[in-house]
């Protein structure tokens, strides 16, 4: 970056701001903050993104085999009646080419690309107290100015590779998943994958065929059950598109969002042989949420059902994989309890002749070598290539990774020290007109209507500020606090606090374990919201430029 342009973006840190708001991120969450507050409010908005093109995460995640799990007809947006008419699906779900796809297509159909700044990394965001400005810093040399800063930084962005001995001496390739280059040639290499996420089960059933040998390195075994990926009728997409209205208001009335209508019925309510069939009917149709939230409405919360549901894909793990201790390998103890997870074909995968599993439980890796991996029993894993499925610092991860600070200079990675919060997953205490699409304790759904609601309520929140003479807008600790509280009751109440996963922090070594997640579903946490709206944004310390006159427009919004 030349020093001039430097020199002419520095020239607006004294000044009045540059822009009403700026965006960081340009997947689902950005685009869509972007086009509501530039082109339905009308207010000046730069956007940014490290990345060097808009979508987000199926920008990063080129890996063979990344498929949406929820199913296409929902994995989008919702609030142009003309875009999702054409929206153009022909499978259950949705492939990361097709989704980037769409996302390209989204940004040039609301004329979007001329406010993003691509290949620009956001490394620091100071509030500046004296004048209620964002003061934002870049990768490129560059500082900008906004009113409001709004953070789309992506929930599972910020990726996450062990810390290995002996890591950098390998002497073949190696990639993470969530940054993965345009092409990969597997043919005739002996490739290992590290991790069996969502990430791990794509991508391993996906290479096997092309590759010469695979070496699974598990350190928990999963449940996962059948995706159900299949070609969808012109009929069925058209009888969708001809009740969308309904769809989505159901969705959105909904607890996870996914598309289905949540089971009502306790497993226990119903006989064995009925439970079964449930269960059976469930593998067959296919999909991880189906299979939990949509058989019985207690798998995620009641010990019973959730053992029965574990044991049903326990016994089809044994009936899939040919060698008894391949399948003892592949079988999960544990409580069925992190995000559900679907395949295509992940355990019988393991019955293939160039396949091997190895239980870094049972052997621990101790370090990667110029040749591969080393276990603990001493065998080298020779490797040309090795692949880190090893998710990502969710959730907080991008926050910590810059420099944000608010009030007195205070430093986000210190304010969250003893684990994020914030209040309805969208703001902090001392980060005053800092909103957060995905923040902390927001909803665990399928994302892109969370994303929407999120999106058009804090939309609506700058839209009353600015109508009502109103500059900052800032969470107060109180109502951060009784978030946080509500949010850790209701999770206490699921099994999900019970496994260690992304969804508490826990796969970070180092990361205090908190709860990152309202798990109360979508429905009532728009009524949460609409609530606070309602309410004039009870929780909110609002500050008006102009005190007397922002009393009576304030009468005259409400
Ligand atoms: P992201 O799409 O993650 O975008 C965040 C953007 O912020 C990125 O482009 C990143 O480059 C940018 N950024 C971050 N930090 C900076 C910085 N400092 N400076 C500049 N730019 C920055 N969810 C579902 O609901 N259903 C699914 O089927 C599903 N499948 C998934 C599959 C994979 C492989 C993964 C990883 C996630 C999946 N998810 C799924 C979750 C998915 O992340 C969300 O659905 C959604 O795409 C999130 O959109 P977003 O805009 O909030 O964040
Ligand atoms: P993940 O669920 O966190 O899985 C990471 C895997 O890496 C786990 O198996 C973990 O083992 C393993 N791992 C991490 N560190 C390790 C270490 N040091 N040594 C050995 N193993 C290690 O991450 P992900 O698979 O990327 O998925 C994250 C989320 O992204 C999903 O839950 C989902 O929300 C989304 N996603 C969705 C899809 C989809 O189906 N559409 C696809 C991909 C991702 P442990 O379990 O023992 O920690």
């Amino acid at each position: 970056m030349s020093q001039s342009k430097q020199e002419r973006s520095s020239d607006h840190v004294g000044a009045a701001p540059q822009y009403d708001a700026i965006v960081i991120g340009a997947g689902f969450g950005g685009l869509y903050m972007l086009y509501k507050l530039r082109n339905e409010l009308g207010l000046r908005v730069r956007a940014f993104d490290k990345a060097s093109g808009v979508g987000g995460t199926w920008y990063w995640n080129r890996y063979p085999g990344a498929l949406s799990d929820t199913e296409s007809f929902v994995y989008c947006y919702s609030f142009d009646k003309g875009l999702l008419q054409d929206w153009h699906w022909d499978t259950r779900y949705v492939t990361q080419p097709q989704i980037l796809t769409y996302l390209e297509h989204v940004a040039d159909r609301f004329d979007l690309h001329r406010d993003i700044q691509f290949n620009t990394g956001v490394t620091a965001a100071h509030f500046d107290e004296a004048r209620n400005v964002w003061i934002v810093r870049t990768d490129t040399d560059e500082t900008f100015t906004a009113r409001f800063l709004v953070t789309a930084l992506g929930l599972l962005s910020a990726t996450n590779v062990p810390d290995i001995k002996g890591i950098e001496t390998f002497a073949g390739e190696q990639y993470h998943t969530g940054a993965w280059p345009e092409h990969i040639d597997f043919a005739g290499k002996r490739v290992g994958v590290l991790g069996t996420g969502s990430t791990g089960l794509q991508v391993i059933t996906a290479i096997a065929p092309l590759v010469k040998h695979l070496s699974v390195f598990q350190r928990s075994p999963q449940y996962s059950v059948p995706v159900g990926n299949g070609p969808v009728a012109p009929e069925e997409v058209a009888a969708v598109k001809g009740q969308y209205d309904q769809i989505w208001k159901d969705v959105r009335n909904s607890v996870v969002a996914f598309g289905f209508a949540e089971s009502a019925v306790p497993a226990f309510s119903v006989s064995e042989d009925e439970r079964q069939s449930v269960f059976q009917k469930a593998w067959d149709k296919g999909g991880g949420f189906r299979f939990m939230f949509e058989t019985f409405s207690d798998i995620a919360t009641d010990p019973a059902a959730n053992e029965a549901a574990a044991s049903f894909v326990r016994s089809k793990i044994a009936e899939i994989v040919d060698d008894p201790e391949t399948a003892r390998k592949l079988t999960p103890t544990e409580a069925y309890a992190k995000r559900p997870l679907c395949d295509s074909g992940y355990y019988a995968t393991f019955n293939r002749d160039n396949v091997s599993l190895i239980d870094v439980k049972a052997t621990p890796i101790e370090e990667v070598t110029p040749k591969g991996v080393r276990t603990s029993d001493g065998v080298e894993h020779h490797l040309d290539i090795l692949i880190f499925a090893t998710g990502f610092d969710a959730v907080d991860g991008n926050y910590t990774r810059i420099d944000i600070r608010g009030r007195n200079s205070l430093a986000i990675r210190d304010h969250w020290a003893s684990g994020a919060t914030s209040y309805l997953g969208v703001a902090t205490e001392n980060f005053p007109n800092m909103f957060m699409i995905l923040g902390p304790n927001g909803p665990f759904t399928n994302l892109p209507p969370t994303i929407e609601v999120q999106v058009e309520w804090i939309a609506d929140l700058v839209e009353y500020a600015s109508k009502a003479g109103i500059n900052v807008i800032e969470a107060t600790g109180q109502a951060e606090n009784g978030w946080t509280s509500l949010c850790t009751e209701i999770a206490d109440q699921t099994l999900f606090s019970k496994a260690a996963s992304w969804i508490f922090g826990a796969n970070i070594p180092g990361k205090t374990r908190s709860v990152l997640f309202y798990l109360g579903g979508l429905g009532a946490y728009r009524q949460h919201i609409n609530g606070v709206a309602a309410d004039h944004y009870q929780g909110f310390r609002l500050q008006p430029s102009d005190p007397a006159a922002s009393t009576a427009a304030m009468a005259s919004v409400g």
